[in-house]
Parts: structure tokens; sequence; C-alpha cells
């Protein structure tokens, strides 16, 4: 019946994530209504989008494209909301089930609080936020009773192999990297590779961000703090490792030394359908994967001397404080910087560590803290050449 169809939130709709959850929801419109669309600048993909699904509300970040969706929609009966305010107003709407959080970057940060804070199941792919913040999303699930289901492919899996598990039964937890573009590369081969080349990711199409942090590891890095915050560990508590073919998606190794591997062909739409049924796991339409077809899966050792990122990230979680979110805006500074061809990749590097050795350093940071931290370090960034 209409009435138990669950009313989802899809925040960074026009996305790579965005438009596969779309995609997911419109094979199964018998259980999912969409209720919000979002996107920043996308607004011919967001009127498409919203013409198609019919949302109850839709926001746009980016003023130019905010008018343009207005008038865009102006026959429809959809309410056009602006900015972060817009975002935070839709996640904390008493109709809304499940938030799908896809906004790439820091953005993400204050929406996901919002739904939090109004108890919402949110289908987590956003994870600059438990980066920056994840002392103070932990908190506020603790104090409101928010749920995450992480949609991050190596935190799905994870989170798949600890159902009916005990944390204190966790030895360790070892993420799956596919080792990106730049496999196997010395520093001296990384220093000429162009922006065309670190866009060509092996296995995996996503949004420009993500595919500039596979090609440096940072993703990497990125998602072991996410990790310590969505399970509880600590920073010795989490390995990583290359496997080329990405079939598996990560692994827990228990007290024991048995170890349980989560599966499946490489496809963000496996935990995209997870997260969106969780606690059921329903019929999908997507292939088995055929073992007798692929029977050769690799892992190898990744070179932290040259991809610094790997290193650099247990410094980080060490140091604590407003330095994860340091580590994390600089990123997406240096990766802006990049993507517009104003640096080399290797800069990139240099750049998280320049701003490591330059930004004040805030002990326990709030929300505002975050912000303050953010805006400096792009601040700091600005006219850097
Ligand atoms: P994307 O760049 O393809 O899409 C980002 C979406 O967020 C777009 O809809 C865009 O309009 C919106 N957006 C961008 N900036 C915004 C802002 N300032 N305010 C509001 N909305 C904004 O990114 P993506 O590849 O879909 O990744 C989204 C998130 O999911 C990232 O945090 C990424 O790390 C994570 N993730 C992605 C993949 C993947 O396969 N793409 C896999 C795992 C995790
Ligand atoms: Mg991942």
């Amino acid at each position: 019946m209409m009435k138990n169809k669950k009313n989802i939130a899809v925040i960074g709709s026009t996305g790579s994530i965005g438009t596969q959850t779309l995609e997911i929801i419109k094979e199964n419109k018998d259980v999912f209504n969409v209720l919000v669309l979002s996107a920043n600048k996308n607004s011919d993909l967001l009127i498409k989008q919203s013409i198609m699904f019919l949302p109850k509300y839709v926001v746009v970040t980016d003023e130019e494209s905010y008018k343009k969706v207005v008038f865009g929609l102006k026959k429809h009966e959809i309410k056009v909301l602006f900015g972060e305010s817009g975002l935070c107003e839709v996640v904390s709407l008493k109709e809304v089930d499940v938030v799908l959080m896809a906004i790439v970057g820091f953005a993400g940060l204050l929406p996901t609080v919002f739904a939090l804070k109004n108890k919402k199941k949110v289908a987590l792919a956003n994870k600059e936020c438990l980066v920056v913040g994840g002392h103070i999303i932990k908190k506020i699930q603790k104090d409101f009773g928010g749920e995450i289901i992480p949609v991050d492919s190596e935190h799905s899996a994870i989170f798949q192999c600890l159902r009916g598990e005990k944390k204190s039964s966790i030895k360790k937890i070892i993420l799956t990297a596919s080792g990106g573009p730049f496999r196997g590369f010395e520093l001296k081969d990384l220093q000429k590779v162009s922006l065309e080349k670190a866009l060509k990711h092996p296995n995996w199409s996503m949004g420009k961000k993500i595919t500039i942090d596979s090609a440096t590891l940072m993703n990497k890095a990125l998602e072991i703090i996410e990790a310590k915050w969505l399970f509880g560990l600590n920073a010795n508590e989490i390995d990583f490792i290359v496997h080329p073919q990405s079939i598996v998606h990560s692994f827990v190794e228990f007290k024991d030394s048995s170890i349980i591997a989560q599966m499946g062909v490489p496809s963000m739409k496996l935990p995209i359908h997870y997260a969106l049924f969780f606690p059921e796991r329903k019929l999908s339409s997507f292939v088995s994967f055929d073992f007798a077809k692929n029977p050769f899966m690799s892992f190898e050792k990744i070179n932290t001397d040259v991809f610094v990122s790997l290193k650099r990230v247990y410094e980080v979680m060490e140091k604590g404080g407003n330095f994860p979110c340091v580590f994390n805006s600089a990123n997406e500074s240096a990766v802006d910087l990049f993507l517009n061809k104003k640096i080399k990749f290797l800069d990139i590097y240099k750049i998280i560590d320049l701003c490591l050795e330059n930004i004040n350093f805030v002990a326990n940071p709030s929300i505002e803290d975050l912000i303050k931290t953010d805006f400096e370090v792009k601040n700091f960034l600005k006219n850097f050449k």
C-alpha cells in the first residue's frame, strides 16, 4: 500500500552515487518514494530527475542553478528550496524515512548532523563528514538515536561481516584498495602523471574528486578514519591491502584468527541496494560474480613511502582534534587545483603537509571550529600556484 512506501531524501542526486540510487529506486517503485532531490550545480539533470520522480521538495545549493531550477519546475507542484539551510530543513522533515547522503566533501557534514539529530536512518556515502567530525557525529547518534548504514563499499562490507558478531571479537579489519591507476608506481613515475591518466580508474566509474583520491590513495586514507568512527576501532585495528580485482570489498579478522570477507562484482549499486533495504536483504537484478570465469584474485602491499597519504593518516589520527579536518580540507583544495591543472600530481601531498604544518591545532573542535578550520585551510590555499 502507498502508506508503507519508504520516503527517501536523495541528497546529491545528480552525482555518481545519486544517479545509481535513483536507478535502484526506479526498479523498486512499489517500495520507495522519492520525497527529496538535491544538487549543487547540475540544474539540467536535476530538473529532468524532478520531472521523472516528482518529489515534494528539491534543494539547490548554487545560486545560479537555483534560479534555473525554479524556472524549470514552475509548472510542477514541487517546492524548490535554496542552500545549506534548505538541505538541513529537508533532511529534518517528519515524512523522511531514509536520507541517502551522497554529497561530496565537507559540505556533507551539516546536513548529516541535522538528519541524525532528527533520528533519521542515514545511508551514508559521504565519507568526509565522518573524517572531519566523527567525534561529533558519534555523540549525536548516542544522544539522539539516529542510525548510519554505510554505503562506501568497504564499510558496507565490514558492516555486513560484523552482523551478529560482538565488537570485542574483532582482532582487526582489513580494507581492500584497488590501488588505482598508478598501482606499483615509484615516486619518479608519479612526478609526470597527467590529469587525464589520474581520471582513468581501472575498476570504478565515480565522481571526479573521489577518482583523484583513489589515484593518490587519499581515498583509502579517508576510509581508514571513516572506519575508525563507524566501527569504534583504534588505529592499530585498521589495516589495508591492495586487491586489484576489487572483488573482495573488505575483510574482518576475528580474535580466533578466522577471517570473514564480503564479495561481489565491483558495483556501487550493491552497497546502495543493501543500505536502502536494510535490515532486509532483497532480490536484486545485479549479475552474480562468476568464480570459474574469474579464478584469479591477488593481494599486494602498498609502498607507503610513495603513497604517503597512507602514512600521514595514522599520524593525523594520533594527533586528533581538527587535524583530520585539516587533512581533508587541504586534500579537497589540492584536488580542486589539480583538476584545474594548476598543480602537479605530487603537489597534492605537499599541499596537505603544508597545511598540517601551518593551520592552528584545536584539541576538541565543535562544529563551528570545524567550519572555521575548513575556511582557514581553503583561504590559506586560495592563492596557491
Ligand atoms: P559526485 O561529484 O559525482 O556527486 C556529488 C553530488 O553532490 C552531486 O549531486 C552534486 O551536485 C552534489 N554537491 C556537490 N557539492 C555540493 C555542495 N557544496 N553542496 C551540496 N551538494 C553538493 O560525487 P560521487 O562520486 O557521487 O561521491 C559522493 C560521495 O560518495 C563522496 O563523499 C564520495 O567519497 C562517496 N563515495 C562515492 C563512491 C562512488 O563510486 N562514486 C564510492 C564510495 C563513496
Ligand atoms: Mg570505498
